[in-house]
């Protein structure tokens, strides 16, 4: 149900919600009880490309498309890394750190 905008002749704004086959023009104000016209406005059509619309397009996307997951998350405080070792008998010429 859209929201809309109204503005009585005392200068009070207030939103209103209708179903778009029964919005009225004129209403009464909810602050003094005067006539309030309806007012012009922009419609909030779309949200996409929002950050609340990624978070809702992610977390549908990990209920169908959940990540696979083939090991163990590793730690920081792990095993060390083991140096490469080259068995070119070229590569022992080569300068070291
Ligand atoms: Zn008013």
């Amino acid at each position: 149900m859209p929201n809309y905008r109204f503005r009585c002749q005392a200068g009070c704004e207030f939103d209103a919600l209708y179903a778009m086959a029964e919005v009225p023009r004129e209403t009464k104000c909810r602050v003094c009880d005067g006539t309030a016209t309806r007012l012009v406005s922009a419609p909030h059509l779309s949200g996409a490309g929002t950050a609340a619309y990624g978070l809702i397009d992610r977390a549908a996307q990990s209920a169908h498309e959940p990540q696979v997951v083939t090991g163990l998350p590793t730690s920081s405080a792990g095993p060390p890394k083991r140096q490469p070792v080259t068995h070119n008998p070229l590569h022992a010429k080569l300068p070291r750190p």
